[in-house]
């Protein structure tokens, strides 16, 4: 969906996609306005950490990384867990709290002030030759064939013992119990060899209550062997998994972005990186004076598979730990994470494609022949 004739963009709300625009048009010429939710509204985001991973980056915010990893790891329910080093590339974590301190900072800067309110009607702020960008969540659609959530607890810990390894992020633990039609991971970040965030992460239909949640966590850190923690702080999420269309803003001038545009790649739950590539080009269109039209957050094939993916999970007819361990342990790790981020080639993706198990992945592609159920979860 494209507007024309854009002169001045504001940027309502400023989380990853908002703060990644607002960052590159901010002292750019293009005149800028910026809305953001007040905190305690019940609007504002709450804080979070976002990862990505690659050579460099991620976007223009390499400088605000505050914490990196040459190694991932991943571990089987049984047998040997896959340590790969990732080369050139690094794992990373950004704060959102420091984007949105250094977001605010070159705003201030270049004389733009965040204005703090809450936009119920994006069409409100269109005035003539602006675009808004309007980056609000919206409710999932449920148009699509699957939708998980992928949901977790996080937890910053302090270990008595020493027994994080600050080298090595483990991306995926699979030695938690799993859930029917969907799958459990630990997930652990360590910052130092006693500090790290650690999470229970599930991808399934439904979400736990708190006491699940807190129980899910405690055995992980049991059985994981970290063992006893002095907790530090909190992180929860639940990020909607869907092959669904997200629709456009059917109001013209107001361009629909973010989260709530379809940005989540629906295979892993991550969109920063793919925000990044997408602000490159509307900041190039904005300050070319060029209609903000939306690229594509991800490329059509890798949509394809995810749906395929996601389908085969949530059906059951694919064990999801075995799953993912096995994409790690049969093929290099910057083709897999390279697939997870967009960035690999019709080549790689058939390698990928030939090493999930082929009888239940089969058995999905078949079973799109057949006619369409409603979408229940
Ligand atoms: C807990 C969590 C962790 C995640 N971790 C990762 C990760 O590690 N890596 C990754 O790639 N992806 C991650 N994601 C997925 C994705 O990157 C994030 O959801 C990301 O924040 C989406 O960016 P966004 O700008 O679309 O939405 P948001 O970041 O939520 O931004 C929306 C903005 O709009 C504002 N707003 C809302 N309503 C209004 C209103 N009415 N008026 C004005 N302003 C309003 C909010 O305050 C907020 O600032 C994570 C998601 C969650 C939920």
């Amino acid at each position: 969906m494209g507007v024309p004739g854009a002169q001045g963009v504001v940027v309502v709300g400023l989380g990853a996609a908002g703060s990644s625009l607002a960052w590159r048009l901010a002292g750019s010429g293009v005149p800028l306005r910026v809305v953001e939710a007040p905190g305690g509204s019940g609007r504002r985001t709450p804080e979070r950490t976002w990862c990505t991973w690659g050579q460099a980056g991620p976007g223009p915010f390499g400088h605000l990384v505050s914490a990196s990893w040459p190694r991932v790891r991943i571990v089987p329910r049984a047998g040997e867990q896959v340590v790969a080093h990732l080369g050139s590339w690094r794992y990373r974590m950004l704060r959102s709290q420091d984007l949105d301190t250094a977001v605010r900072e070159r705003l201030a800067g270049a004389g733009v002030a965040v204005e703090e309110g809450v936009v119920e009607d994006a069409a409100d702020l269109l005035e003539p030759g602006w675009t808004v960008v309007d980056t609000r969540p919206v409710p999932v659609p449920r148009t699509g064939r699957t939708l998980l959530l992928q949901h977790f607890l996080g937890r910053r810990v302090r270990a008595e013992r020493p027994v994080f390894d600050p080298s090595t992020v483990t991306m995926m633990d699979f030695r938690v119990p799993q859930p029917a039609g969907g799958v459990a991971f630990g997930y652990v970040l360590p910052t130092s060899p006693h500090e790290a965030l650690v999470e229970y992460t599930e991808f399934s239909a439904r979400l736990l209550d708190e006491a699940g949640y807190e129980a899910a966590l405690r055995e992980y850190l049991r059985g994981s062997g970290i063992g006893e923690v002095e907790v530090l702080g909190s992180e929860r999420g639940v990020i909607p998994m869907t092959d669904a269309r997200f629709p456009p803003s059917e109001v013209p001038g107001v361009l629909r972005w973010g989260a709530a545009s379809g940005s989540v790649r629906p295979s892993t739950g991550y969109a920063f990186s793919a925000l990044q590539r997408q602000a490159d080009v509307l900041a190039r269109r904005a300050r070319a004076g060029s209609p903000l039209v939306l690229p594509s957050a991800h490329r059509r094939r890798h949509l394809v598979m995810d749906s395929l993916v996601l389908e085969a999970l949530a059906s059951g007819r694919v064990d999801g730990a075995g799953f993912f361990s096995g994409l790690f342990a049969r093929n290099p790790v910057h083709r897999v994470l390279g697939f997870l981020d967009g960035g690999t080639g019709p080549a790689d993706d058939l390698r990928l494609m030939a090493s999930s198990p082929r009888g239940p992945m089969l058995r999905t592609v078949l079973g799109r022949a057949l006619p369409r159920v409603p979408l229940r979860r």
